[in-house]
């Protein structure tokens, strides 16, 4: 059932209107154009009782002058204009600032009969003390008199400004996410994230990103836009910090910069907004919680700087952050990488062994610097020196058809996944040297064979020590069983004639001469074991000396003494021309090395003279042993100091190839030195010097 309505006179009915329906009614109408309130027609009454009642944000506009009300919902989007400018005011004068977008609307319902909308539409209105960027979607409703005529407006309307800017921002957010996570660099997050706020710079006029380096000793402009960016983009640190980085970099909270200054906008301000602040957020690695770098933003004037565009710079910055750290992780990632891979090829490219890439051709796609090296020789040979070697297999290089053959039957073999070795004999720059070379597999991230890794090895230098060793083994054995033998064919011997009874042998005599013979054959070999100790205490480093004043005069005869009945049996003459030389040296190897260059001339001398001479040079003592015997091939003279070097046979004259390497090193630890002069086949000149005093 629908109740007796109740009835309202007017204009008493708009004491129901709120405040703004008091306010009409307390007002003189009588100097406007809409006249006296008692006079209105009865669809304005209807239409400002519709619009005062209603709850939601309504206005009305009537009259020739567009005389505009509104409700007490409608206040709020009004701001600061309430009363004074916008009520009871023609349109036009409470909107001037937006007219050029509210007039043609007017007119457009005037003219055409028909209400019009409008969603979200940006308005800039002078409210709240300042011009403020708002948003409302409103229609506009034409209200018409009884006969049909037009003769005021009704506005609905709604204030969507927090909804608009909301938006923007959630976007600048996520297009912030999406794209500068995952970005390389630094470098290039910051210019990308510059790139999204340039691309949404309502809210961020301008912008400036620094980053700090590691010590936190400058910060650098990595990128900018809207703001002229000082030459010099880089601040310096310490004391030279500008104030507000060092608040930050002390507080870790964000700056308000006001006041700032309008050169720093050599393009004037965007769509004239005066940007007269900067807002400077911290930017964090977010790992280590440290300050990486700042973000400086301008402020939209337009927009009133309270929480929520602080909420949305914090998060803006946060985003950042997470994305620079992750572009630092990155880079470090990478730099570990890209340093690791540069050493490897550094040091495969310094390895003296060829290492080396085939393809499935046996075509060389990689190879180290001994391997070019080698390939080069080879192009050289065949007059092609200035061809490359990459790409080219053995058979263009043209090397020995059974080398080849054996060559690609392991590369083959490889591609199948076996490992093998092949020796070969290679032509290098210094000449043919022997390799052996390892091909094995490489595989792909699939498991399968992609190409063939070889390894040569220069194994001359390797089978040549071998060669030697083999050689000194075989020596060594028949030197030291030469005296062996000897001995025990004298014991043998003595045996056999003790159990004859022939006593009378063993007289005092033969005795005294048994005991000689004896000697003899031990020392040879004392002899040859105290060499090869030597020589293997002389290689570790292991020597010892003891050193002593001593003459060499006194020397030099001390070993005369004990060797002439050698000298005397083999006939052999000793010119001395030795002067007393006094200086510290150790007394034992002093000897070692006047008694091996003398026995080295007593053995290759041929019998003839041997001259002695010391003198003093130069502060240094100089002693000379010279021979007249078979001399030495000057391609001999360097290698005979070598360990087991020698220039003759070893049946022709005994020995270990060890005294000339014993007294060079002698003479070393002395801070001596030694050299030979020899013409061959008419002797040698072994000449020694030495400083009087070991400092
Ligand atoms: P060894 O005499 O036991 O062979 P050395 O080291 O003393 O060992 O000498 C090395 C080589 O140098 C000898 O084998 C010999 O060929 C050569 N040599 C050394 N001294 C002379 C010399 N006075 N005249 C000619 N050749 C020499």
């Amino acid at each position: 059932m629908v109740q007796q309505n109740k009835k309202f006179k007017w204009p008493d009915v708009l004491q129901n209107g709120g405040q703004n329906g008091k306010r009409i009614l307390a007002r003189d109408w009588s100097k406007t154009s809409l006249g006296p309130i008692e006079s209105w027609s009865a669809e304005l009454r209807f239409a400002v009782v519709t619009c005062m009642e209603s709850r939601f944000p309504m206005a009305l506009n009537w009259g020739p002058e567009l005389i505009q009300l509104y409700n007490d919902a409608a206040k709020p989007i009004m701001g600061g204009k309430d009363e004074s400018l916008a009520f009871g005011t023609p349109v036009k004068d409470s909107y001037s600032e937006i007219w050029d977008i509210l007039g043609p609307m007017f007119i457009s319902i005037f003219n055409d009969g028909l209400a019009t909308w409008v969603e979200d539409q940006q308005v800039i209105i002078n409210r709240h003390g300042f011009q403020e960027e708002c948003y409302f979607t409103w229609s506009y409703s034409p209200v018409r008199n009884a006969d049909g005529e037009i003769k005021g407006i009704i506005t609905n309307v709604i204030e969507t400004t927090l909804k608009v800017i909301g938006e923007r921002r959630l976007n600048i957010l996520k297009e912030m996410a999406s794209r500068t996570i995952g970005q390389q660099t630094l470098e290039e997050t910051c210019f990308e994230s510059i790139k999204v706020l340039k691309e949404n710079d309502n809210d961020i006029p301008f912008a400036v990103i620094r980053i700090l380096n590691d010590e936190n000793t400058s910060a650098k402009v990595v990128s900018a836009y809207g703001i002229k960016v000082p030459d010099r983009n880089i601040e310096q640190g310490g004391e030279h910090f500008h104030p507000v980085l060092k608040e930050i970099l002390k507080n870790k909270k964000p700056v308000h910069v006001k006041n700032v200054p309008a050169d720093a906008f050599p393009n004037g301000q965007k769509n004239g907004v005066d940007t007269k602040t900067i807002y400077v957020l911290p930017l964090f690695n977010k790992f280590e919680n440290n300050i990486i770098g700042f973000l400086s933003v301008g402020l939209n004037s337009r927009r009133p700087f309270d929480d929520v565009y602080k909420n949305f710079l914090d998060i803006l910055s946060n985003q950042l952050s997470i994305s620079l750290t992750g572009a630092k992780v990155q880079e470090a990632a990478r730099c570990v990488s890209a340093g690791q891979i540069k050493r490897l090829g550094q040091l495969i490219d310094a390895s003296p062994d060829h290492i080396f890439v085939f393809d499935r051709e046996g075509r060389y796609v990689y190879h180290n610097q001994a391997t070019g090296n080698a390939l080069k020789a080879q192009m050289i040979s065949l007059g092609r020196g200035d061809e490359p070697t990459l790409n080219l297999s053995g058979y263009d290089m043209e090397f020995e058809p059974d080398f080849l053959k054996r060559f690609m039957f392991a590369k083959d073999k490889a591609f199948e996944g076996r490992i093998s070795t092949v020796p070969v004999t290679f032509p290098t720059l210094s000449g043919p040297r022997d390799f052996e070379c390892i091909l094995s597999p490489i595989y792909d991230e699939n498991g399968a064979i992609s190409s063939v890794a070889g390894i040569t090895r220069d194994v001359t230098d390797l089978k040549q020590s071998i060669k030697i060793r083999d050689e000194f083994l075989s020596i060594a054995s028949h030197e030291l069983k030469t005296p062996l033998t000897t001995l025990k064919l004298q014991t043998q011997m003595r045996a056999r004639t003790l159990k004859k009874g022939k006593t009378e042998v063993f007289n005092e005599e033969k005795l005294a001469k048994i005991f000689r013979e004896d000697d003899v054959q031990i020392n040879r070999l004392n002899r040859l074991v105290d060499d090869m100790l030597d020589a293997s205490r002389l290689n570790a480093g292991k020597i010892e000396l003891h050193l002593e004043q001593m003459d060499i005069f006194e020397v030099i005869n001390e070993v005369l003494d004990r060797l002439s009945l050698h000298l005397e049996n083999q006939n052999i003459n000793v010119v001395m021309n030795v002067k007393s030389v006094n200086g510290k040296w150790d007394r034992y190897r002093m000897e070692q090395v006047f008694t091996n260059l003398l026995t080295n001339a007593m053995k290759y001398g041929d019998g003839k003279p041997i001259e002695i001479q010391t003198e003093v040079v130069n502060g240094q003592l100089v002693m000379t042993v010279a021979d007249h015997g078979m001399g030495i091939k000057p391609e001999d003279q360097k290698r005979i100091f070598k360990q087991f070097e020698r220039a003759i046979s070893s049946s022709s004259v005994s020995g270990l190839g060890l005294g000339l390497y014993i007294v060079k090193e002698i003479l070393k630890t002395h801070g001596g030195k030694i050299k030979v002069e020899s013409v061959f086949g008419s002797g040698s000149k072994f000449i020694v010097t030495l400083p009087l005093n070991l400092n």
